[in-house]
């Protein structure tokens, strides 16, 4: 059988339809792609439109899209004059009219390159009620070979007559492990990591939480380095929590931490991942660890250090984030935190 969307994997069901639809040309106009945050909804889009326009639609022997002509490899770089994207502006709490009003303009010219023009409003839950009205007159009576792709986080504040003019879809979180079978097939970035070093790619798929999108943005060289550092900064207060520690190593440790306030929140906020997930280690067998890899791992981490102990220092993490976020020094919380926990 013919493969639809093999870039995609789960979400069968949805992607059957939407392939069926295409090849019987009888896709609607406008779909509505409903899921979290990081589901994978702009990679869908995009694979939508690669399908739509590829040069080897017809050939039922290729999987679709087939991912090697010219039009399916330019619209994945991006460089496709008929595929649009529309975003909210940096700064802005909405999508308004005029944006809309100005790709609405846009779908009325005939397309300069391809079969069809593919319009994609990320955020779409975003639109005002009166740059869904603007949007709503052309998905009444849209121009021929327009297809209009709304991106939702959610879809309450979506009116009633753009629902009912658009086919939905939706797309859902991915567990890890399809998450890493997505990338595989994607990323050569990826590839090369999960062979050159497992532990670093089994890390960055628990920071991803199950978002191809953030997955992406992880694996970028400059976020991996931060992401990995972050970790090591983490790890070394965790390895200094034992009672026979010297106080200069914790503290080294600690004071190791960013000196600006709102990264300092943001590693304290990791460090209480990181405590909660070896709590979690002490009192169960079955838990989905948040900072650590796996469950062994958080076990044998905090071997050493008692549960009473690890649920006092939990505590003086939580107070210090308070702390600082009612504008304690940064120095001083860092010190003070030292010292807590040295006595905890
Ligand atoms: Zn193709």
């Amino acid at each position: 059988m013919r493969s639809y969307f093999p870039n995609l994997s789960g979400n069968d069901f949805h992607k059957n339809r939407i392939a069926d639809a295409i090849l019987e040309e009888r896709l609607p106009h406008a779909i509505l792609i409903d899921g979290p945050s990081g589901s994978g909804k702009k990679t869908f889009a995009k694979e939508i439109a690669m399908a739509l326009n590829c040069e080897l639609k017809k050939d039922d022997t290729r999987p679709l899209p087939c991912g090697r002509c010219n039009s399916c490899r330019r619209i994945k770089e991006g460089s496709f004059t008929d595929v649009k994207m529309l975003k909210r502006s940096d700064g802005k709490a909405t999508i308004g009219v005029k944006e809309i009003k100005d790709f609405r303009a846009d779908m009325y010219l005939s397309a300069t390159e391809s079969a069809y023009k593919v319009y994609i409003i990320d955020e779409a839950e975003k639109m005002t009620t009166e740059a869904q009205n603007a949007l709503l007159i052309i998905l009444e009576e849209p121009p021929k070979n327009v297809v209009i792709m709304l991106l939702a986080s959610g879809t309450d504040s979506i009116l009633t007559t753009i629902k009912s003019r658009t086919q939905y879809v939706t797309t859902s979180r991915f567990t890890s492990a399809r998450l890493a079978e997505y990338l595989s097939a994607n990323s050569q970035e990826a590839r090369s990591l999960s062979f050159r070093d497992n532990e670093a790619y089994r890390a960055l798929l628990v920071s991803a939480d199950g978002r191809i999108g953030r997955a992406l943005e992880l694996l970028s060289p400059k976020a991996r380095e931060e992401n990995e550092q972050s970790r090591e900064e983490i790890m070394a207060i965790v390895n200094a929590l034992g009672k026979k520690t010297p106080y200069t190593e914790l503290y080294a440790a600690i004071s190791s931490l960013p000196q600006k306030r709102v990264e300092f929140s943001e590693s304290l906020e990791t460090l209480i991942s990181a405590l909660a997930d070896l709590i979690s280690a002490k009192k169960s067998e079955s838990f989905s660890p948040v900072f650590f890899i796996d469950v062994e791992t958080a076990k044998e981490t905090g071997r050493d250090v008692p549960l009473q102990r690890l649920l006092r220092v939990y505590d003086i993490v939580v107070h210090t984030l308070r702390e600082c976020e009612k504008n304690a020094n940064v120095t001083l919380a860092q010190s003070n935190m030292a010292t807590r926990i040295k006595m905890a």
